[in-house]
């Protein structure tokens, strides 16, 4: 979801930017318009995270995908082996990819209890030759949300694509943070990466120019034409979220949107969510009925009153609410109204 009111000022300004005679997607990147949008943009992202002048704010195209292949390819340097935690299908694909460039070391997982906790944090042993410590701190599919920020004794490196911008984070405990934009940010098509200026090293000499930090850190991102339009889109999510209060306020929203399902499910014998309480999404609740056989009609009643893609992800089946920044308190009261009804009638 995007936040209605974007859409709306989207849709104001589509064919005028402010007063410019031209849509957003008209500019040229280098023009003084577009710079504005760009740099109000990145002011937000600082303001609103606490950025300091010590990390870069990169805006590159290819998607976290992209980021699981270049955070080797530039954070490896001389060394050999990086560490991976894996708790869900993200993180094992980042480790997968990045095995192309080196020497994946896994130094936790939770595979074994098929994804539904965080091993805990201080059985974790990464290789101390490691470049750096990797981590999903929200995994979309399985649930499962840090609420914690790991001790590592070499740069932290986050996968944040799904929990970035929905809670407080001190960004000076990470190495590098990084999170496409499509599920808390804004549209599609456009990839944050906050990464600490003294981490960047001469990349692998394979390197392709687009996902080279330090050359797109001196272009300023626009090493090439960047996605202007969702660069603009994500510019205007950032200032709704400072008109709603900065990330202290939305994180106190999302603690009482996700405790308003779990609840609802703790509550009820007929709904079950798999992960161990600690560690429970505030992003993404998967949920199951005790009958599967139940599941087709409550996506088809669920979508009859207006309620699209609770579909749980095709790896893990059954249900999955996700509520990023955008969906609306009355969004979730009204999903959580339906199940209870929909318990009436069939549990
Ligand atoms: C969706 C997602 C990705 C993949 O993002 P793309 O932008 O499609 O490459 C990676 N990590 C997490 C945690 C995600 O939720």
């Amino acid at each position: 979801m995007l936040p209605v009111e974007v859409l709306e000022q989207a849709r104001e300004e589509m064919l005028d930017w402010q007063g410019s005679g031209m849509s957003v997607m008209e500019m040229s990147h280098r023009g003084p318009h577009f710079k504005q949008i760009a740099e109000g943009t990145e002011a937000a992202l600082r303001e609103l995270m606490g950025i300091g002048d010590d990390y870069h704010c990169l805006f590159l195209q290819g998607g976290a995908t992209g980021q699981f292949a270049a955070i080797p390819m530039n954070l490896l340097g001389d060394h050999r082996k990086m560490n991976y935690v894996l708790t869900g299908s993200w993180s094992r694909k980042a480790a997968a990819e990045a095995r192309k460039y080196g020497d994946v070391i896994i130094c936790a997982t939770s595979e074994e209890d098929k994804f539904t906790t965080i091993p805990d944090s201080t059985e974790w042993r990464p290789d101390p030759d490691g470049a750096y410590l990797h981590y999903t701190s929200n995994e979309t599919i399985h649930g499962v949300e840090f609420p914690f920020v790991p001790e590592a004794s070499m740069p932290l490196v986050v996968d944040m694509s799904s929990d970035i911008l929905s809670r407080e984070v001190d960004v000076s405990r990470f190495g590098l943070i990084y999170a496409g934009a499509q599920k808390n940010m804004g549209p599609s098509g456009i990839t944050v990466v906050i990464v600490r200026k003294d981490l960047l090293c001469d990349p692998l000499p394979s390197t392709p120019s687009v996902l080279d930090y330090r050359q797109q850190a001196e272009a300023g991102s626009m090493l090439n034409t960047p996605p202007t339009y969702n660069w603009y889109l994500l510019g205007l999510v950032l200032e709704w979220l400072q008109r709603q209060g900065g990330l202290k306020a939305v994180e106190q929203r999302n603690i009482e949107k996700s405790e308003l399902i779990y609840r609802l499910i703790d509550a009820s014998d007929f709904y079950q969510n798999p992960v161990d309480p600690r560690y429970r999404s505030r992003m993404n609740i998967p949920f199951t009925l005790t009958d599967p056989t139940l599941d087709k009609v409550f996506l088809q009643e669920a979508e009859s009153n207006g309620m699209v893609n609770l579909k749980g992800h095709r790896s893990v089946g059954g249900m999955r609410a996700s509520i990023y920044n955008a969906m609306p308190l009355e969004g979730v009261k009204t999903l959580a109204e339906f199940m209870q009804e929909f318990e009436t009638r069939y549990g």
